[in-house]
């Protein structure tokens, strides 16, 4: 059997510890033996960075921009502990805040969904898509306690100094706790070309939610920008497309997400997206279920898998202990990018073997054979094996569909 030739490269980033073991497991078994695989390879483990003073991280990230298509194995994103244990020159920011900034984007999780495990929501039949706004709000928010009664203000003052806006936020009686947010108009606006971008590209409908009732300048920018953008630039593509883009309260979205059958993407402001990702994932079953995809306004795409990079299976692993790691959402990191690949390039034998990949792993996990963390949560029969003989068990199943 001939290889399938690519046309273009994808941008390759190596990670760390049992995900980088995964990474060549996956390369090796699943990948290369079927496909001229293009790559160009950024070394982003821990050491690889510390040597290049992360310049490695910014590096691949410009790669994603130039080839629009990458792919990322779980990073350790460095603390005090992992100062001492890498002998680390810095403490380099998380690669994927780094990576996020240079590409403008918003990341898109989705659960991958089998038969044999059945989300806690029983209507669920697709996967629920969360896009989460990772910019501004609280997460870069400016907070005190006010120590003693006092009055509070909410005060802008212009760049050239003329226009000052000046409000009472409340006069204290008695200590209390105070808080200030921001956002952008130009981040919202990347956030909700992202949101249309993606929805379009995977052909689902988008629900975006926010508090506007209440909040009626701050949420309710996110709201009119939203319709503006979806107004100007999308209504007809969506209508073409056969989807929909529906705007609703926070509130009501979220009774509407548990009565659904699931099959759109939720776009939620920071806070919302980041509670309500870990919601989402938890009901499907397993984080190392999740994939996560970084998509930029103007259409780059870097592929992940949602969870980290599994420390405490690494850590057996170098006792030479047996590992039941699930590989399957890096392999969906690769089956995503390679799809992305043929879309753009028109290469649709890169297609079909991405879909087949992801229909052997499937097969694989709905004939009962999982890795534990699975094995642990399935319905009806499962056999937990190690990753080797899971990897073996998919790439059996690859091999019937090509
Ligand atoms: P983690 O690597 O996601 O693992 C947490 C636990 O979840 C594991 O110990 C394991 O539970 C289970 N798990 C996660 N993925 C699994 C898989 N594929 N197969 C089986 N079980 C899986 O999170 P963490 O331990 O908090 O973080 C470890 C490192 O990853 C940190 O250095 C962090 O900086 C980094 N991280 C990177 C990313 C990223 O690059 N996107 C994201 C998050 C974290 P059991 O041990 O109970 O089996
Ligand atoms: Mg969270």
């Amino acid at each position: 059997m001939s290889k399938i030739k690519m046309q273009n490269k994808i941008v390759e980033m190596d990670g760390d510890e049992m995900t980088r073991i995964l990474w060549k497991m996956i390369k090796d078994e699943l990948l290369l033996p079927f496909v001229e695989l293009d790559t160009e390879y950024y070394d982003l483990g821990l050491p690889h960075r510390d040597e290049t003073g992360d310049k490695v991280t910014f590096e691949a990230g410009e790669a994603v921009k130039k080839y629009h298509v990458g792919v990322k194995c779980a990073t350790i994103t460095p603390n005090a502990q992992r100062m001492t244990e890498y002998n680390l020159h810095e403490m380099w920011k998380s690669p994927n805040g780094t990576i996020r900034a240079i590409l403008d984007g918003t990341v898109f999780r989705a659960p991958i969904v089998i038969k044999n495990l059945s989300p806690a929501v029983r209507n669920w039949e697709k996967p629920i898509t969360i896009a989460r706004h990772a910019y501004g709000d609280v997460y870069k928010g400016t907070e005190y306690r006010v120590p003693t009664p006092g009055k509070a203000e909410l005060v802008f003052t212009a760049s050239d100094g003329a226009e000052t806006f000046r409000e009472t936020i409340y006069d204290y009686e008695c200590p209390g706790v105070l808080q200030g947010l921001y956002n952008k108009d130009s981040s919202i606006r990347s956030f909700a070309k992202s949101c249309f971008e993606y929805a379009l590209s995977t052909h689902q409908d988008l629900w975006f939610s926010t508090k506007d009732t209440i909040s009626k300048k701050y949420d309710q920018t996110f709201k009119l920008i939203f319709a503006e953008i979806f107004e100007n630039e999308y209504k007809a593509k969506f209508e073409e497309a056969g989807i929909e883009y529906f705007y609703t309260l926070i509130d009501d979205a979220v009774a509407r997400v548990i009565r659904s059958k699931g099959g759109f993407i939720w776009a939620c402001k920071n806070y919302d997206g980041d509670v309500m990702s870990d919601m989402i994932s938890t009901a499907f079953g397993s984080l190392a279920m999740m994939t996560s995809v970084l998509v930029s306004p103007d259409g780059n795409y870097e592929y992940e898998a949602a969870h980290g990079t599994v420390t405490r299976h690494y850590y057996r692993y170098l006792k030479g202990e047996e590992t039941s790691t699930n590989p399957i959402a890096t392999i969906f990191a690769w089956s995503g990018a390679l799809k992305k690949r043929g879309e753009l390039d028109n290469t649709q034998d890169l297609i079909d073997f991405a879909d087949k990949l992801e229909k052997a792993c499937i097969d694989t996990m709905e004939s009962g054979i999982m890795t534990k963390d699975l094995a642990l949560i399935a319905d009806g029969e499962a056999a937990s094996v190690n990753t080797a003989d899971f990897l073996n068990a998919i790439r059996a199943n690859l091999e019937k569909l090509l």
